[in-house]
């Protein structure tokens, strides 16, 4: 198939909800991956966060399609080992105590969702429902989770969205003005993805934490998009040296199979009984055998390098000292660039992706989510890309 015809095919038989550029991409290896027509691409997108050990890995292939082979789908009818496998790799070192499997990230928040009201009911009854959100949060796009996303711009269209979510800034004066005693949780994420790469201030979380603690609130952590190595250590929490209750994770979990999930702590460990929560596909024995893959590939020794190699293209970038181009925030392999007034940052990440550099946006910046286990010469393959295309 050319890229036209596949190009036709997708606008007479797709709807059409996503403005996608005009790329294909066949197959690919590591961080390098080849269009419809042969053409490299190198690869600082990681399909939005989602191929945290790149593309086509032995070791995952051989997981994904020893388990395909053997046992694709059972359901949570019946006990499965790739699914307890890992639960416990997961809570082993996360240090969380128990572990539920879905099927994407909305998915997952919804989980938390759920067991922060269900704990409440149970501990003080009704009326006590509300999660406190940030402002500029992303948190998915089902109806309930873009009601919990603090940004307008989704807010429209679906009425009547979900009741019981109200925002604040992440300062800690702005969250107490949010708080009532209807609130039983507040969800955050630690660096915001979608909201432009933005990383909670410490001091801020850790006050916040505090607060949960005399407020008797749940802390919850939304990691979809910084879990799993992504920022430098296995869940970011880990680096705020804060325990969330409970935290959901989900885009690099599987290496590009669908999965995603909650964690909890021990007080939260009964929260859910028989009947209380549920997914058909959740923790499919392809996607857990996919996710135990992942865990091995990012042992301690390469969720290490993650910071160097963050560190390594956030230096390399700002020495470019590109005219669009300001600072650069985050953390890990999870990196924002400033654009500076008057380009635009579609504008520029279309440039990058014609030039052979997938590239992505958030807030009014660029974002590059490179495979956590990319390797130097991909790197400066990038980096070259983008210093020719951006001059
Ligand atoms: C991507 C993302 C989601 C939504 O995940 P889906 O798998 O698309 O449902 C939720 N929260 C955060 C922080 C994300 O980055």
């Amino acid at each position: 198939m050319t890229f036209e015809e596949l190009r036709e095919l997708d606008r007479q038989y797709v709807i059409q909800s996503y403005g996608r550029g005009p790329i294909a991409i066949h197959h690919g290896q590591g961080a390098v991956l080849y269009g419809l027509d042969g053409r490299e691409y190198i690869d600082f997108a990681s399909g939005i966060g989602v191929l945290s050990v790149g593309t086509a890995d032995p070791k995952w292939v051989e997981a994904v399609t020893e388990q395909a082979g053997r046992l694709g789908h059972i359901s949570n009818l019946y006990y499965s080992e790739p699914y307890v496998k890992l639960a416990k790799a997961l809570c082993t070192r996360s240090g969380m105590a128990a572990a539920f499997f879905g099927n994407s990230g909305a998915e997952a928040n919804e989980g938390l969702i759920k067991l922060a009201r269900k704990w409440s009911w149970e501990k003080y009854g009704e009326g006590r429902g509300t999660i406190i959100t940030l402002n500029r949060s992303f948190h998915g796009r089902t109806i309930t989770t873009l009601a919990a996303t603090g940004q307008d711009v989704f807010h429209k269209y679906f009425f009547p969205f979900t009741e019981g979510f109200r925002r604040a800034d992440p300062d800690l004066d702005s969250v107490k003005q949010a708080a009532g005693h209807d609130v039983c949780a507040v969800l955050v994420e630690l660096v915001q993805g979608e909201g432009g790469v933005l990383p909670l201030d410490p001091d801020f979380v850790h006050g916040l934490v505090q607060l949960c603690q005399d407020r008797d609130w749940l802390f919850l952590v939304d990691e979809v998009q910084t879990g799993i190595g992504r920022t430098g250590s296995l869940f970011c929490f880990q680096q705020y040296g804060v325990q969330p209750d409970a935290v959901s994770f989900a885009k690099g979990i599987a290496g590009g199979l669908p999965m995603g999930g909650i964690l909890v702590n021990e007080r939260c460990r009964k929260v859910f009984g028989p009947g209380d929560h549920a997914s058909t596909f959740g923790g499919n024995p392809v996607s857990a055998a996919a996710a135990c893959a992942v865990l091995d590939i990012l042992d301690e020794e390469a969720i290490g390098r993650v910071k160097e190699k963050g560190r390594y293209l956030r230096e390399a970038i700002e020495a470019m000292d590109l005219p669009c181009l300001g600072g650069t925030r985050g953390m890990g392999l999870m990196i924002g660039v400033e654009v500076k007034d008057g380009a635009s940052n579609k504008e520029l990440c279309a440039r990058l992706n014609q030039a052979g550099l997938l590239s992505l946006t958030a807030g009014a910046g660029l974002r590059f989510l490179p495979p956590l286990t990319i390797s130097k010469e991909e790197m400066d393959k990038g980096l070259a890309i983008l210093k020719n295309t951006l001059f």
